[in-house]
């Protein structure tokens, strides 16, 4: 696989664990239902927020941080890679970074480009910033509004095994309106059946 010749991770290497991962948050409500269903669980999970976003809603970012989760880097705006010059890129990232750690109090570590894309001078500018670049290796697919909680965790939790870092969105701002709705829905079965395999899940600092 390509992100494998790079070097890019798509799954954590502490296999016992299972990675939930949330990006394009935070949102003012898509965030606090998904908090509240990950502590019913008493599960920790990676937020992959997007600068531009924790600027209108810093004390939702830092929420997600109290109660024992972890921030990661999606970028200031969500642009596909291949349209930006090193230059702005490294700005970019740099400045969401900044703001993430002012909202949360947290550093990100981990980092994920809008689309999951990657472009061939990035890679270099992530690594240089102190980021890990990070994919996934499961998805829901519940960005696009067609989908329905129960074929969002089917997709999501199916052949789930160890080391899986699942990708889902608590947040609709790039995506059809109200489509975390969809989430949230989807995330009692997707825990439920976490559960039911007896895998921990953890947050991507603790799994690697
Ligand atoms: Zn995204």
């Amino acid at each position: 696989m390509l992100a494998g010749a790079l070097g890019i991770a798509c799954r954590v290497e502490r296999t016992n664990a299972v990675a939930l991962t949330f990006d394009d948050g935070p949102h003012p409500e898509g965030t606090p239902a998904t908090l509240e269903l990950l502590d019913s669980y008493k599960t920790r999970a990676t937020f992959f927020l997007v600068g531009e976003q924790v600027e209108r809603f810093p004390r939702i970012a830092a929420e997600i941080v109290r109660r024992g989760h972890e921030v990661a880097l999606h970028g200031h705006e969500h642009k596909l890679l291949l349209r930006r010059s090193p230059a702005s890129l490294a700005r970019e990232l740099e400045q969401a970074d900044a703001l993430i750690g002012e909202a949360t109090g947290q550093r990100p570590v981990f980092y994920r480009p809008p689309y999951g894309i990657f472009s061939a001078g990035a890679l270099p500018i992530v690594r240089r910033g102190g980021w890990k670049p990070m994919l996934w290796s499961r998805w829901g697919r519940d960005w696009s509004g067609s989908e329905s909680p129960e074929s969002i965790a089917g997709r999501a939790v199916a052949g789930l095994r160890p080391g899986d870092v699942v990708l889902l969105h608590d947040a609709d701002h790039y995506s059809v309106s109200g489509s975390w709705r969809m989430t949230v829905a989807a995330l009692p079965l997707i825990l439920e059946e976490i559960v039911e395999l007896g895998v921990p899940s953890a947050t991507l600092s603790d799994s690697t």
